[in-house]
């Protein structure tokens, strides 16, 4: 069983044997990354701040020697990224056996917060439709519908 250890700082809780590894991906990896549409098709849509919908800067890091499906290892990259990187909001993803850390900027204000959404491409609909055993047309009919339902009970919440 786990211990549970006070917050402090981070690093001092993991084991000797924990390498953990943050390596920022090059413009040429990330690029490279970005070209798998199934990867890519998460992406930024809008600035929290301003609504800016047009570019983002993307950065990737890859993370190797620690998990990054558990609330424990994401505070514990979370708060690197925060001491060496300076930024808040990120996203965890897996590509194959590779893990990464995705963060996004605002291409007009610089922000930080930036909302993230999935781009129902052709890929991901046929995928979908082969994990749930049904048609294409009729997975994206059923997202449509539920990508509208989620809006309206979006839009009656207060937005920042
Ligand atoms: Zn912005």
């Amino acid at each position: 069983m786990r211990r549970k250890v006070k917050p402090g700082i981070p690093s001092l809780r993991r084991k000797m044997k924990d390498v953990v590894k943050i390596r920022a991906l090059s413009i040429h990896e990330r690029d490279q990354l970005l070209k798998d549409k199934k990867f890519a098709s998460f992406k930024p849509v809008q600035c929290n701040d301003c609504g800016f919908r047009d570019n983002f800067f993307i950065r990737l890091f890859q993370i190797t020697g620690t998990r990054i499906d558990n609330e424990d290892d994401q505070a514990f990259i979370q708060y690197h990224m925060n001491q060496q990187h300076g930024f808040i909001n990120m996203l965890f993803r897996v590509s194959g056996k590779k893990k990464y850390v995705e963060t996004a900027f605002c291409g007009k204000c610089g922000s930080n917060s930036i909302m993230f959404d999935i781009e129902f491409t052709d890929e991901i609909l046929h995928e979908l439709s082969r994990l749930v055993k049904r048609p294409p047309d009729r997975v994206r009919k059923e997202l449509e519908q539920l990508a509208s339902k989620l809006e309206s009970g979006m839009s009656r919440q207060k937005r920042k």
